[in-house]
């Protein structure tokens, strides 16, 4: 067994951070199996050096070990650009020029679980004027196309563990619905890989065998379980754990700063007493479950 946790070095982590990598580790050491940490540090405009050491800091604090080395995404980046030009020699992926505001303003844009699907303005771009705009420089994304890519992957289900994890429990398949996401970016405009892509490979070349992460990340499984058949990965067991919320009942954010980890530190908590409160589940002050 394989388990890991990857935050994105986009603010400090919060009391459900620490949970889930506490919950990830426990998994891993009572199966005998290894629990890694990996730090999605690709996004060039929010990751920030200084909270890839408070994370690291604040995981020791909180008594959170891994195996092995860091993986660190920023150095990977060979490896994305090869998966995608591997999927975009299969004609999956189209170049997408539209900006934020753009997608915003299309009247049609339907939600998706994610929020906003694109509404598909750049598929319809020829090939040929999509390479007359990048050999112009036109800043771009790259999209999958979403039918295209469900037709030839045939249907797809992954296999979910029950909350909380018992890896003795009978897995349960899930059928994947990776159209309900839309053209979903994988690889953005400032680096060769989305989340999407990087996750997935990622947790394939570590050798993940059970991915545990938060229930709002569902959605993105389906996602990641056509980018594993698309390119021949072998799919682990996820398990989704509920997500905490504050005593607003509104889910808990990297910008709170009242729950950071870094916080109970210098308030003097005691990370022991923390890490066990965790374990079972007990959490700070004016913070529960989303579904209590
Ligand atoms: N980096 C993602 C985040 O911080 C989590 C990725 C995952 O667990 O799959 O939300």
């Amino acid at each position: 067994m394989v388990t890991r946790f990857a935050p994105s070095p986009t603010g400090r982590l919060h009391v459900g951070h620490g949970w889930s990598a506490l919950l990830a580790m426990t998994m891993a050491r009572r199966n005998g199996g290894l629990f890694r940490l990996r730090i999605e540090d690709i996004d060039g405009t929010r990751s920030r050096p200084e909270h890839v050491d408070g994370i690291i800091r604040d995981l020791q604090w909180l008594g959170v070990e891994w195996d092995e080395d860091i993986i660190f995404q920023s150095a990977r980046l060979d490896h994305y650009e090869a998966a995608l030009q591997r999927l975009r020699s299969m004609g999956l992926l189209y170049p997408c020029f539209c900006t934020r505001a753009d997608i915003a303003a299309s009247a049609s844009a339907p939600h998706g679980p994610e929020g906003p699907i694109y509404p598909g303005t750049c598929r319809a771009i020829s090939k040929s004027e999509g390479a007359r705009r990048m050999a112009a420089g036109q800043a771009h994304a790259w999209r999958i196309n979403m039918v295209s890519a469900v037709d030839r992957s045939g249907p797809l289900t992954w296999d979910a563990l029950p909350f909380p994890p018992d890896p003795g429990a009978q897995a349960r398949r899930v059928n994947a619905e990776p159209l309900a996401a839309g053209d979903v970016v994988l690889a953005r405009k400032d680096a060769p890989a989305s989340y999407h892509l990087s996750c997935t490979l990622d947790d394939a070349d570590m050798g993940v065998s059970h991915v545990l992460r938060g229930e709002d990340l569902r959605a993105a499984t389906d996602v990641h379980r056509l980018i594993q058949a698309l390119l021949g990965l072998p799919s682990p067991v996820y398990c989704h754990h509920p997500l905490l919320v504050g005593a607003d009942r509104k889910r808990l954010a990297k910008r709170d700063g009242s729950i950071a980890l870094a916080d109970l530190r210098a308030q003097g908590m005691d990370p022991r007493q923390l890490a066990q409160d965790l374990h079972a589940a007990r959490f700070p002050v004016g913070i529960s479950l989303a579904s209590a």
